[in-house]
């Protein structure tokens, strides 16, 4: 089935969107420009993330403008204002400071989506120390091992998790000099081996200049999630808050009175270039939440909190089709003015879904840990076409390419040919380095293009397609095929919740197509569904692209990104080994 263009009217349009002329911006185009928006240290001292997030808002006419609202898992409140926001990052810049943690020492972060998670990542940042956060609902062993990786030199966790995650391993951590502790529930903490968050806090001056950083200093270790192999550690610096900052403008769409809600946990790379940078940058207020996904309480928030700008995941908006639309209907979410999605490819059944609970279809971006920040996306002003993950933004240069057979790389110029999606480099928040693995990093280039590992095709009309990561891509009786677009197919049936479609090796056909199905409430795992959902995807996708076997699931296992992790799926098909698991959702 194809799917209609959503079509956007000017009529329709509440505020003008920043990018309201792909063309004519894009053309006129430029990173210097884009770094004009932002201030600069004072003094022409250079560039710094915390600096133009926090201080800046802070110095001026924002002071009292609410810059994080937290909400907490019980439904407390928090606010906190651009000015408080300053006072409280400059304290733990001091904390850094007496303890002796200076530019360059890497200062990771393991816990929930609490305040003191935010106050120290821009806290490090004007420390010019590197942040790296850490998912917490890591276990101890990939705790260990990315600690060790980046040789963090500072942890900041909660006492909880410091006892059931980190006590153990600290004897394998010899770089690991101090450990701050945040209380349970704030109460002082008293853990030989740590020092306690709170009383170094209320000990520091609330005041602190920002040192001089230079644009290339480096600022943040961000971990890839692992789907398709042992993660890798992205080295980005001071300079990539140009791009957080003008992509908040151009694909979300950040106006001055907006309410920002990034659903991700800053333990992966949405949540910090977008949970926690590019709304202060940008000068909006932003939603936290510290609880785990769950419908109702999602839609209670985007009412309650008027929530203007979402900006959340596919398997979250998969879980919300599969409560259905009547939840939707409970709540008033006239507010809600823009929705966007990232981290898997997003069903069309899903962009069109957006319309009928809300009114406004999701818009779908591309990017990766390695590119920091969004490099496709389907922006406000765009007629979306469901299933397209959007245009290049201005300042980036997208192409298809294929390996020729010298071994070199080759610019596909016709629509509509598969091949690796490639990236000019340039632009400010390109990773700099894979941390400690320059063999790695040097691999990801090629004929003057950054390769991003993933398979796409772009239209007569200049809008990529997502096809698949190359690893994925199924190859059965000389053709290529992409498990989204067989996933997609599977999902437009109704009993189906969510699909993952790998290879399996066939001696005849090379690889054969089989999908992996979980169910949506209320449908039967049944012979005759799995028939009936065979004869639905081959009279879609024809015989040699439907899958010859459907097997269903409880659930697929997904990354605790939220990505299907086909890898896996093949592994146990095949009965091979799972390798690095350290990302696996419990
Ligand atoms: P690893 O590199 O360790 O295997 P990962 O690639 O999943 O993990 P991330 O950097 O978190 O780690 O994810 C980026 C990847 O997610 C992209 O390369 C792409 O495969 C997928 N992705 C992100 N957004 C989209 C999208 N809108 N459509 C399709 N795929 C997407
Ligand atoms: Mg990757």
């Amino acid at each position: 089935m194809s799917w209609e263009p959503i079509v956007k009217s000017r009529r329709d349009w509440e505020v003008v969107p920043h990018l309201h002329d792909y063309g004519d911006i894009r053309s006129s185009f430029s990173w210097e420009r884009a770094r004009q928006e932002l201030d600069g240290l004072p003094g022409g001292e250079g560039l710094n993330i915390a600096y133009e997030a926090v201080d800046r808002h802070a110095t001026g006419r924002l002071r009292d403008h609410l810059a994080l609202r937290w909400i907490g898992r019980n439904g407390e409140v928090q606010d906190y204002t651009y000015g408080r926001l300053q006072e409280l990052t400059n304290r733990f810049a001091n904390v850094l400071q007496h303890l002796g943690v200076a530019k360059g020492d890497r200062v990771y972060v393991l816990a929930g989506r609490i305040p003191e998670l935010y106050i120290t990542a821009l806290g490090t940042l004007k420390n010019r120390s590197v942040f790296c956060p850490l998912f917490s609902a890591f276990g101890p062993e990939p705790i260990r091992a990315r600690l060790g990786i980046g040789q963090a030199k500072v942890l900041v966790t909660t006492e909880s998790l410091y006892h059931r995650k980190v006590e153990a391993l600290r004897a394998s951590l010899p770089h690991l000099q101090e450990v701050l502790l945040v209380g349970d529930a704030h109460k002082p903490t008293n853990v030989p081996g740590t020092k306690d968050y709170y009383w170094l806090m209320a000990e520091a001056s609330d005041r602190f200049a920002i040192q001089p950083t230079d644009p290339e200093d480096m600022a943040l270790l961000h971990f890839t999630s692992g789907t398709t192999g042992t993660p890798k550690g992205a080295v980005h610096v001071h300079q990539a808050v140009v791009a957080h900052h003008i992509t908040g403008k151009l694909a979300l769409d950040f106006h001055k009175e907006d309410i920002f809600w990034c659903t991700a946990d800053p333990g992966w790379v949405t949540g910090t270039s977008y949970g926690i940078i590019a709304p202060l940058t940008n000068g909006i207020t932003s939603i936290v939440d510290e609880a785990e996904f769950d419908a109702d309480r999602w839609y209670r928030i985007l009412e309650e909190q008027r929530v203007s700008v979402w900006y959340t995941a596919p398997t979250a908006i998969r879980m919300m089709m599969k409560a259905g639309l009547e939840p939707v209907r409970k709540h008033d979410l006239r507010a809600l003015r823009f929705l966007a999605s990232v981290g898997e490819p997003l069903n069309p059944e899903a962009v069109v879904w957006g319309q009928q609970a809300f009114g406004r279809p999701f818009h779908d971006n591309w990017w990766q840990t390695e590119t920091g920040g969004i490099m496709v996306a389907n922006y406000a002003a765009m007629d979306i076409r469901p299933g397209s993950m959007g245009r290049p933004l201005p300042g980036i240069e997208a192409a298809i390419v294929r390996k020729t057979s010298e071994g070199g790389i080759e610019v596909v110029r016709e629509p509509e040919v598969q091949g690796e999606l490639a990236l000019r480099p340039g632009w400010p928040s390109m990773f700099r380095a894979y941390w400690n693995e320059a063999e790695r990093y040097q691999k990801c280039f090629a004929g003057g293009f950054y390769l991003t590992g993933d398979l796409a095709k772009r239209d007569k009309d200049g809008y990529f397609w997502f096809v698949g990561r190359a690893d994925d891509v199924i190859k059965t009786s000389g053709h290529l095929i992409g498990p989204f677009e067989v996933e997609s197919i599977l999902l437009e049936h109704k009993a189906v919740a969510e699909a993952g479609v790998i290879g399996k090796p066939d001696p005849v056909a090379m690889e054969v197509v089989k999908a992996f199905v979980s169910l949506k409430d209320g449908y039967e795992p049944t012979r005759e569904l799995q028939r009936e959902l065979m004869g639905f995807a081959r009279a879609r996708l024809g015989a040699v692209v439907a899958p010859k076997e459907i097997e269903f699931l409880p659930s697929l296992p997904k990354t605790r990104s939220g990505k299907i992790m086909r890898r896996l799926l093949k592994a146990r098909e095949l009965g091979l080994p799972e390798g690095d698991t350290s990302t696996l959702e419990g």
